[in-house]
């Protein structure tokens, strides 16, 4: 049997205690809920107001939305965003968005529904081109969160038009883009220094000029690459003072030397400049090389030293007339010479003729008006008075045409004459003494020579008169004298006949300066016969040997000057030859280009010192005694003076001890 359980009197008053409390809970509990229901309406009430206002505020809010369905159909869309695709609201719902898209990005705006339909929780973004009715292509920015509405996926879609900013990205890249191209095309070399002076960029010319690359001069000192030598401490101070203060550097000269050696005069400038939102201070550094330039300008400095040297050792002045401005231009020397100053002078053509002295102005006005309207060259002489006295100047010039053959400029010089012309009057009077001395000499040396002709002559008589009476004295009375007196008479016929031979030299000689010497053909070998003649007992006498080569040629001559010529020298080749020897003597002719008979005498005997070759054919030249060697000095002279007369020439070749030849040239006939 089942055992009946007992409820105690003290659980039963837990119970009721228990029961009391559970209905004071749902009492309390009925009550929260109530409390919480109305809290759950306020806040739905709450929450649609919320709604609303976001809903007002997309509507009105000055951002671009729409929203988009999965097929990319427009649902709905804000004033804003109806604005900005420049389309009414009502035309943009139901129309597919992706009608406004730009075919070119049509395959982006797919992407982009693509990915919106993952319905990730993060936004998907996309740039794309839209293009508008009026063909304006915005550059938008859509930003898309997915949202469900009534069993509906939905894209909320922001749209941010990057246009602006894309075409200020655009414009910033192209005017960078023309600035690098400037830079890469300028001849000059350029740098861009950081704002720690390094190389941020170089174009070309740099890299050609300094022969390092572009990546080996990025981040380098300039003053790494160029060397500065002492100048680098003034170099790195000028562009630490552009970055300091913004001051540039302007054509500051450099001489440097370059990797190869060479030296280089640099014209450097340097320009701060910002970049990067204005943050970043650079210094672009142009470089010019005026090396050749430098050389040119200090060669045209020295030419024009020179010039400015030669024109005032001259006397020279140079000048320049531009004829239609009617300016002049003239030279340091020319102001000199007109003694006007630089800067007092009104350079034209008018003060140009004031300057001229009274009386010659009209004169050179004439000349030069003249010459313009001919376009001939003016060269003419005046005058000017300085403070220091009258000069006299010469004036040349030439005129310059334009293109229309009209004169253009008149240039040319002007010469200080006045000391030139003194020295020429004073030659000029020095040349009429002169003439007038020589007309005398020559009247006196023509006197002379008719006196000592005629003495001469007139000698010869009483000459033979004592030679003929001393040969009847011999022949009748020699007998008759003792040994000293036969003596003295021997001496006086010598003598006698000394002055004879003298007087007949100088009468030959006289004869060769004054006589008419009337040119033809010379028949030589009938003049050699002659000459063989009169020395055949000369000949056979000293045992001579003479060989003539050839028959003697005939000449264009004077036939007396031929056969002295021949005498004299075979008479002193049979004459000059060692005491106990015997003269050897060998005559020949040779034909010379000149179209010349040069005759030779060849002997064997004495010679003659190269120092006295020269003078033996002056009158009364001799280089042995007449006891050695008789003779008068005169022959030669005479062989000399004959053959010039006739246009030809004498010479000698000799060796003392080795014999001599004689040479003389006659025109062949
Ligand atoms: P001369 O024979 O009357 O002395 P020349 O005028 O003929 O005068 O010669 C001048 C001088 O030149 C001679 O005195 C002699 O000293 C020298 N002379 C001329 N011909 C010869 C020669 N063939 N050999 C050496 N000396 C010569």
């Amino acid at each position: 049997m089942k055992k009946k359980r007992h409820i105690t009197r003290a659980k039963k008053a837990k119970i009721s205690e228990i029961l009391t409390d559970s209905s004071h809970a749902s009492t309390h509990l009925w009550r929260s809920a109530r409390t919480a229901d109305k809290a759950q309406e306020k806040i739905r009430e709450e929450l649609s107001e919320l709604r609303s206002r976001f809903k007002g505020m997309i509507a009105r809010g000055p951002v671009p939305f729409i929203v988009v369905d999965s097929e990319g159909y427009v649902r709905e869309v804000n004033e804003s965003a109806s604005q900005l695709l420049d389309t009414p609201s009502s035309k943009l719902v139901d129309l597919s968005f992706g009608y406004l898209v730009h075919p070119a990005d049509a395959g982006l705006w797919q992407e982009h529904l693509k990915r919106c339909s993952e319905r990730g929780t993060d936004p998907v973004i996309t740039e794309l081109r839209f293009r508008l009715r009026d063909q304006r292509v915005l550059h938008i920015q859509l930003i898309s969160n997915f949202f469900h509405r009534e069993g509906v996926d939905l894209f909320q879609t922001a749209l941010i038009n990057q246009t602006t900013i894309k075409r200020r990205a655009q414009d910033l890249q192209d005017s960078r883009d023309f600035a690098e191209s400037i830079v890469q095309t300028m001849r000059h070399p350029l740098a861009v220094l950081s704002e720690h002076l390094r190389i941020v960029s170089v174009n070309k010319a740099f890299v050609k000029l300094f022969g390092v690359t572009p990546l080996q001069a990025t981040g380098q000192h300039l003053e790494r690459l160029i060397r500065f030598g002492a100048e680098t401490e003034r170099f790195q101070e000028g562009l630490r003072n552009v970055l300091l203060t913004g001051e540039p550097v302007e054509d500051v000269r450099f001489e440097i030397k370059l990797r190869a050696g060479q030296m280089r005069t640099l014209l450097i400038n340097a320009h701060p400049f910002l970049r990067r939102h204005g943050k970043e201070g650079l210094v672009l550094v142009a470089i010019e090389d005026i090396t050749e330039r430098k050389v040119a300008e200090d060669a045209l400095r020295r030419e024009q030293t020179m010039l400015a040297r030669a024109e005032a050792l001259a006397h020279v002045g140079s000048w320049e007339w531009d004829i239609h401005k009617d300016i002049l231009v003239w030279s340091d020397e020319l102001y000199r010479i007109f003694g006007v100053e630089r800067g007092k002078f009104d350079t034209t053509y008018k003060s140009y003729l004031e300057l001229i002295h009274p009386d010659d102005r009209h004169r050179v006005d004439l000349i030069i008006r003249k010459a313009l309207h001919h376009t001939t060259p003016i060269d003419f002489q005046h005058r000017v008075i300085r403070a220091d006295g009258e000069r006299v100047l010469r004036c040349q010039g030439y005129f310059l045409l334009d293109s229309r053959g009209q004169p253009a400029v008149l240039l040319g010089t002007a010469q200080d004459i006045t000391e030139l012309r003194a020295t020429e009057e004073k030659l000029r009077g020095t040349n009429r003494d002169l003439e007038e001395r020589t007309r005398l000499l020559e009247s006196s040396h023509g006197e002379m020579q008719a006196f000592s002709y005629s003495i001469a002559h007139d000698l010869r008589a009483p000459l033979r008169a004592i030679q003929g009476m001393s040969r009847i004295l011999i022949e009748d009375y020699f007998e008759a004298l003792d040994k000293d007196g036969q003596d003295y008479f021997g001496r006086i016929m010598d003598a006698a006949q000394r002055m004879d031979d003298l007087i007949r030299d100088l009468l030959d000689y006289a004869r060769m300066t004054t006589v008419q010497l009337p040119i033809g053909p010379v028949d030589c070998e009938a003049i050699w016969n002659r000459v063989m003649a009169n020395f055949a007992g000369d000949i056979k006498d000293k045992n001579a040997a003479i060989k003539k080569e050839h028959p003697l040629p005939p000449v264009q001559a004077h036939r007396t000057v031929v056969e002295l010529a021949l005498n004299n020298l075979i008479g002193n080749a049979l004459k000059f030859f060692p005491k106990g020897g015997r003269p050897e003597i060998r005559v020949w002719t040779e034909r010379l280009q000149s179209g010349c008979i040069r005759f030779h005498v060849e002997d064997k005997g004495i010679g003659i010192a190269p120092e006295h070759q020269q003078r033996i054919f002056r009158v009364f030249e001799r280089l042995h005694p007449a006891d050695a060697y008789p003779g008068t000095g005169i022959g030669l002279a005479i062989v000399k003076k004959g053959i010039e007369r006739l246009g030809g020439s004498v010479g000698i070749t000799s060796k003392p001890g080795d014999g001599s030849i004689f040479w003389f040239e006659l025109p062949a006939a």
